[in-house]
């Protein structure tokens, strides 16, 4: 810088010195390190203005304690100290409470206090060292609120000048900035050891691909599907594409990666991996950018590798129950029919009999049940038949009109199916789903009681209803009501015989045909049970 620079400068009230000092400070917010800034800024400013003593304190987050951070003891040599965690509070709350600092936190502006035994702001601590007679003190402020404060003593009074305010005000605002990075750079690193502590704790797979299928994040067990001995930051950056020989699972997923998408979309699918020899449930979500773009893909895999197991364990149980169940079951019939044709009539032993039979015909159903239901879920449908709705209705309604008549029930319909095409189904399963229905409205509604049967198309779907003027159904009970062996047992109830399948099974059969099934109910009024299943043109 030529001469004349130098006096211009020095004419406008800051010299090279304050440049050097503010274009240091300035330099130094880049570090990343609060500390390592905040010792620079007490070195610096305590040179600059000739402080003989100074310290820092910080309180970032406004939290209850307050914390010094440095002290400077220039006469002693250039020394910076960090007082210990309870000499530090205390010295703190002493200033906080009543000294200088209190005053330039409360009023967020700096001060300068020219002979400290003229100003009442400065107090004089009974045990206190220093033997400032000027001071000057600074807040670092961010967004009106007091992160810092630097005070800079002298034992000469009259020794800090306006210009030092000034100066010292620039530097305390520099520092914020310092401080409010270190905080946020802090709090990113903590959030970055959390999420890796996640990511580690977590028994799923998980793989964060940017747009271009390069890995951004994966954890341990996602470094395992990748099948490579490289160490999970290495892994960063490599693509999906490497890696395809090592596991099958990976070539479904890239080839998703590989196909334009929209934003927002997802899939899940299970997938088996040959090499770890295990079943998976993998979702493939798009994470979005902050411009709404595709930035790239989650995978997580799900390892049900366990469910699958008991799956299989529990379709073995139920072939066995089948099996090695039922065939006794048989024999104790029979056998039961021949001991009564041997004992006499009036042996209360024909009783007993009675009973043993009733109570084995009841387990034989059960399980009946219960392979139906599986067999139905695991069993491919047979739906090549363009089948007439109406007529299934009818014959669902016309099969059960004997067993309402028998409680008295008012059974009618209300159909409303004119021009409605054939549809393909199973017309065995649905008019059982439908007489499933109409038999609970039976079975669940007081003697004398009203079904009405509706059914309807509109648009693509054909509906069918069963309302009932029954016991209806407790509001608590209704979200289980289509789940296996699930019985309200509500009020009213008590008599009316079934094991909690029915239920299960309509929703099984509705489900397969790719429709839905609903309940509406009021306990005390009656109930609404219906389905609908779309109609294919095809
Ligand atoms: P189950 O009738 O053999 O108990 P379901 O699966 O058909 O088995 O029904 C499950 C439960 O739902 C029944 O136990 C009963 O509490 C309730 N439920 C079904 N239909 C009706 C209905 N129409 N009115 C009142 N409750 C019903």
């Amino acid at each position: 810088m030529s001469r004349s620079n130098q006096e211009h400068l020095t004419a406008q009230g800051a010299t090279l010195d304050d440049f050097e000092l503010l274009a240091k400070i300035s330099q130094m917010l880049t570090l990343m390190d609060r500390d390592h800034v905040l010792e620079q800024v007490i070195d610096l400013s305590s040179q600059v203005v000739g402080a003989e003593r100074s310290s820092l304190m910080l309180n970032p987050e406004h939290s209850q304690e307050w914390n010094p951070v440095f002290f400077k003891r220039q006469q002693d040599g250039q020394v910076i100290e960090r007082l210990g965690k309870d000499q530090a509070i205390h010295f703190a709350r002493r200033v906080i409470d009543k000294g200088l600092a209190g005053w330039v936190v409360r009023n967020k502006q700096g001060v300068i206090v020219a002979d400290t035994e003229r100003d009442e702001r400065w107090i004089v601590f009974p045990d206190g060292t220093s033997a400032a007679r000027s001071a000057l003190c600074v807040p670092f402020i961010y967004d009106d609120d007091v992160l810092g404060v630097l005070t800079l003593l002298h034992s000469e009074p009259n020794h800090f000048t306006e210009h030092h305010l000034r100066l010292m005000t620039i530097v305390a605002n520099q520092a914020t900035v310092a401080v409010r990075n270190a905080l946020l750079f802090d709090q990113m690193e903590r959030q970055k050891r959390q999420l890796e502590a996640i990511l580690h704790a977590m028994p799923d797979t998980l793989l964060v691909l940017d747009d271009a299928g390069r890995v951004l994040l994966v954890n341990d067990a996602g470094a395992q599907i990748l099948g490579s001995s490289l160490s999970l930051d290495d892994l960063r950056g490599r693509a999906l594409s490497e890696f395809l020989a090592n596991d099958s699972v990976l070539g479904i997923i890239n080839e998703i990666v590989a196909t334009p998408i929209e934003t927002g979309q997802s899939w899940s699918f299970e997938a088996r991996s040959e090499q770890l020899r295990h079943d998976y449930l993998v979702t493939v979500s798009v994470w979005e950018n902050t411009f709404g773009g595709t930035a790239g893909y989650v995978v997580v895999m799900r390892d049900i590798t366990t469910l699958r197991d008991l799956n299989r364990f529990k379709d073995e149980m139920l072939q066995m129950a089948s099996h090695d169940l039922r065939s006794p079951l048989a024999l104790i019939v029979g056998y039961c029919s021949l001991i009564a044709l041997d004992t006499p009539e009036d042996s209360p032993i024909q009783e007993y009999l009675e009973i043993i039979q009733k109570s084995t015909e009841r387990m034989k159903s059960l399980l009946d049940d219960l392979l139906r239901v599986e067999q139905i879920r695991n069993s491919p449908l047979e739906m090549n038949e363009q089948i007439n709705f109406r007529d299934l209705v009818q014959t669902a309604v016309d099969n059960l009109r004997l067993s309402a008549a028998n409680k008295g029930h008012q059974l009618t319909t209300e159909l409303s199916l004119d021009g409605i095409p054939g549809i393909m189904l199973n017309p065995v399963l649905i008019r059982e789903s439908m007489e499933n229905l109409i038999n609970n409205a039976i079975k669940y509604t007081p003697s004398g009681g009203k079904i009405v049967v509706r059914s309807y198309h509109q648009d693509d779907r054909v509906h069918f209803v069963v309302e009932d003027n029954g016991v209806g159904i407790p509001k608590a009970a209704l979200p289980r009501i289509f789940q296996s062996f699930y019985r309200a047992r509500q009020p009213g109830t008590e008599n009316v015989e079934g094991r909690g399948l029915g239920l299960s099974l309509v929703k099984t059969i509705i489900n397969r045909h790719h429709g839905e099934v609903w309940v509406e109910s009021e306990e005390g009024k009656g109930s609404r049970f219906g389905f609908w299943l779309p109609i294919s043109r095809s």
